[in-house]
């Protein structure tokens, strides 16, 4: 038995937030400092970069860049210990406290939060015609507009007609008054000619405002070119390919009165309704949609559940849909959720007036404060200098190597969890597993007696079914603080050992140990990593057949895995011959990445690189290679590619030219190398190679470290004929493999024993 004091263990509960809104940001920022002890804090949310719709306008209007205006969510939520679930939820259950994700299991939580803002509301008949424009999601925005001004623009150079593009911005806001002049600058910048009309429902632009800001608002718009219709609500959008005659507009825009418009885009800036995933939340809405909550920002159902910003609609104070309620709304939310967990009462959330800053696009601003109006570039330093410190406040990163927060309870967190049991005494209780296998759906064990739903001692294999020839494990400790891609990755990682051996996979055995935590939360953990790994198997055409957990101080996952030869010869390593051209099926530079991860120093992009990277598997390009006669082949993991393309020409007798330049690296990782980020393994992974790598003088270190870097779930290595290797990248391309290269040629070993050795240039 080993004494053990404290030992990383699981949250005893979940606080959830759903989207990044601005409150549930204020949250993530507080939980840096002031963590609730024995709570786990998760964010869903599909964007890992947001982009500030504060500054919108200006990076439109060329005064920013589109990074100046953007948040980085992975490095936000790594800096205060919360773990983020980069997917889209769907659905909600209040009663049994789960949320429903897109394209994985649901999570549960014991204290929800929904911040997912408001949609325009584009009317059915116009969604998914592309002339047509929403301003959300905020993030391609402005890709959408410059590829659709492309479209627009081509079709009158076929017709060499010669007008200005008819731009009709729908919604007199705020939002849609500071689009329309910031879309005017963006078309003058690249001498574009362009008409903008704004067209606004209601009898005013700007309502709620200063009469003085909307006459200011309404003599900018009529000297920068942009004309007004008010009071007139469209009703329906046309299109119709124009006939071969110039110049027609492809859209035609009815109005309520019966008139109707000819123009060439449609930008959709109203404020819109509520998000369509509010009707699958289960939870009081008011006639508009939105959800219903109490002054304190818990849903009037009860439930412990709290909405806040545009989403939500205050019972008995109706309040404008702005940034600014949804930003104060952060510190009573966050403020409510504490007292919740503690069973204390809660507080109500006071709307004061507020301060309207509005961009003219032209590095002047409007400001609007309790009846009175200012104009000018004074009023533009203002609003730059608050929506910077905003953007300041939200890029905080975790300094290198920072310990998490204190009560920091993530899977990595540390809890007191008295004496543990080591050896046969800290397998994880068998509730624990019964819940987590009793949810897992799908494969019955066909074939196998002593299934996962009838446990038996071990598994029996029927070989006629499952003829295994091939054995591989694989397991690593777990760097992502989501449990269903971990699984995922450890099986994709597990089963790259069966493709590159040209084996089929046909089943595999989970290998996981738990941190301590509540039997609740364990299965909960334990359920997600095999759900996730089950999902790849599946898509693999194997099966789980069982496996084994054991609880320890930190979270470990991998796959023991089975496959199947069909009388085919294994793809082994050895076989290269000279004159023989090496192809990589997958960028590398994940080790680095995931280094980055551990001290907090990865960006948004580079994140999603390697995470696309490492959950796409080498199931194709297996196949393709064996189609193109392939030879030798090894998967690129732990040595990096320095190390087992070693292993190769030692097991063949020969050496190998690498072109540096040639070798695919995900986005990002060189400046990680130049920040001197690399993989614990780095060093070893360079010890092993001494002496048998010569690299040429002159070239970068940072380019050279990624023939170190440890890979997982890295690609395929294949030695192919020479003159068939563009060949084959192009079938590999073809097939989704789109990372694969030629990186290098097999050579002559040089003279005497062991001569074999790599050359980079
Ligand atoms: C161009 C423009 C300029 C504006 N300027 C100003 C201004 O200067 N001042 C001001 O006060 N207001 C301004 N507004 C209004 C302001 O942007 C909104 O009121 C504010 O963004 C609402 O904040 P929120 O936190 O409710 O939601 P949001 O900021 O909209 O955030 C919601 C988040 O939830 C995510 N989400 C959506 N669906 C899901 C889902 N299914 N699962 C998970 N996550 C999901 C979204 O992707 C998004 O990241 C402007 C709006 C626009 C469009």
């Amino acid at each position: 038995m080993t004494m053990g004091g404290e030992v990383t263990g699981l949250p005893q509960q979940d606080l959830v937030l759903v989207g990044a809104g601005y409150a549930h940001l204020h949250l993530v920022r507080q939980w840096r400092m002031a963590p609730i002890p024995g709570v786990r804090l998760t964010v869903v949310s599909p964007d890992r970069e947001l982009t500030y719709s504060g500054m919108l306008p200006g990076v439109l209007s060329g005064l920013y860049s589109a990074d100046a205006a953007t948040i980085d969510l992975p490095q936000l939520c790594l800096a205060s210990s919360a773990r983020l679930i980069s997917a889209a939820v769907t659905g909600m259950d209040p009663d049994s406290r789960i949320i429903r994700v897109e394209g994985r299991p649901p999570i549960p939580f014991d204290v929800a939060s929904i911040a997912i803002g408001s949609s325009p509301c584009l009317p059915p008949a116009v969604a998914g015609v592309s002339e047509v424009i929403s301003i959300k999601p905020l993030g391609d925005f402005e890709s959408r507009f410059s590829a659709a001004v492309s479209a627009v623009r081509s079709r009158m150079a076929v017709a060499t007609h010669d007008r200005p593009v008819e731009i009709l911005v729908v919604g007199g806001g705020a939002a849609g008054c500071e689009l329309a002049l910031a879309l005017e600058r963006w078309m003058v910048r690249r001498r574009f000619p362009a008409r903008f009309l704004l067209v606004e429902s209601q009898n005013t632009i700007l309502r709620g405002y200063s009469s003085r800001t909307v006459e200011r608002m309404q003599r900018e718009l009529r000297a920068r070119g942009v004309a007004l219709r008010v009071s007139q609500s469209i009703v329906g959008v046309d299109r119709r390919e124009p006939d071969s005659s110039a110049g027609e507009f492809l859209l035609k825009v009815q109005f309520e009165d019966g008139s109707v418009q000819g123009t060439d885009l449609v930008i959709w800036a109203t404020g819109g309704g509520p998000m369509p995933l509010v009707e699958h939340l289960g939870l009081p809405r008011d006639d508009r949609g939105f959800l219903l909550v109490q002054k304190s920002l818990q849903s009037i159902s009860g439930a412990p559940v709290f909405a806040a910003g545009d989403v939500a609609s205050l019972l008995g104070c109706p309040l404008p849909r702005a940034g600014v309620h949804a930003v104060r709304q952060g510190a009573m939310l966050w403020n409510n959720i504490q007292h919740w967990f503690q069973r204390q009462p809660l507080r109500e959330y006071r709307p004061r007036g507020f301060l309207s800053l509005l961009s003219l696009g032209n590095g002047r601003a409007l400001a609007d404060l309790a009846g009175w109006s200012f104009e000018g570039s004074w009023v533009w330093k203002w609003k730059d200098a608050i929506d910077r410190r905003f953007l300041q406040m939200n890029r905080i990163a975790p300094s290198p190597l920072e310990e998490p927060g204190p009560g920091a309870t993530g899977e990595g967190g540390r809890v007191s969890s008295g004496m543990r049991c080591s050896g046969c005494g800290s397998k994880v209780s068998a509730s624990v597993l019964k819940t987590a296998l009793g949810r897992l759906e799908g494969t019955t064990a066909g074939g196998i007696q002593g299934s996962r739903r009838s446990p038996d001692d071990a598994v029996v294999v029927d070989r006629e079914k499952f003829p295994v020839d091939v054995f591989s494990v694989d397991f690593f400790p777990a760097f992502l603080d989501d449990p269903y891609l971990m699984g995922r990755i450890a099986a994709l990682h597990a089963l790259s050992d069966l493709w590159a051996m040209g084996a089929r996979p046909v089943g595999g055995q989970a290998l996981v140990t738990l941190p301590p935590g509540t039997e609740r939360q364990q299965s909960e953990l334990l359920y997600q990593l095999l759900a996730g790994g089950l999902h790849e198997l599946k898509s693999a055409g194997a099966e789980l057949w069982g496996g084994h957990t054991t609880e320890g101080g930190e979270l470990l996952v991998g796959f023991s895995v089975a496959g199947c030869l069909d009388g085919t010869a294994p793809l082994l390593k050895s076989g290269l011959v000279p004159g023989q051209s090496l192809i990589l099926t997958k960028p590398l530079g994940v080790g680095a990445v995931v280094a980055a991860i551990g001290q907090g120093q990865v960006s948004a992009g580079t994140l999603a690189e390697a995470l696309h990277w490492m959950l796409r598997s080498n199931a194709s390009a297996a196949r393709a290679a064996r189609q193109s006669g392939v030879t030798s082949v090894t998967d690129v993991t732990g040595f990096g590619l320095a190390g087992h393309l070693l292993e190769m020409l030692e097991s063949s007798q020969v050496s190998a030219r690498l072109q540096l330049q040639n070798v695919p690296r995900i986005g990002g990782c060189r400046e990680l190398f130049e920040r001197g980020i690399r993989s614990s393994l780095d060093a070893a992974n360079r010890k092993r190679a001494e002496g048998r790598i010569e690299v040429t003088a002159g070239l970068a270190e940072s380019d050279v470290a990624l023939l170190f870097d440890p890979q997982t779930s890295g690609g395929l290595l294949l030695g192919v004929p020479g003159d068939q290797a563009q060949q084959i990248v192009t079938l590999l391309r073809q097939k989704g493999d789109e990372g694969a290269c030629v990186v290098g040629v097999i050579e002559s070993p040089g003279s005497g024993p062991g001569g074999w050795r790599i050359r980079v240039e």
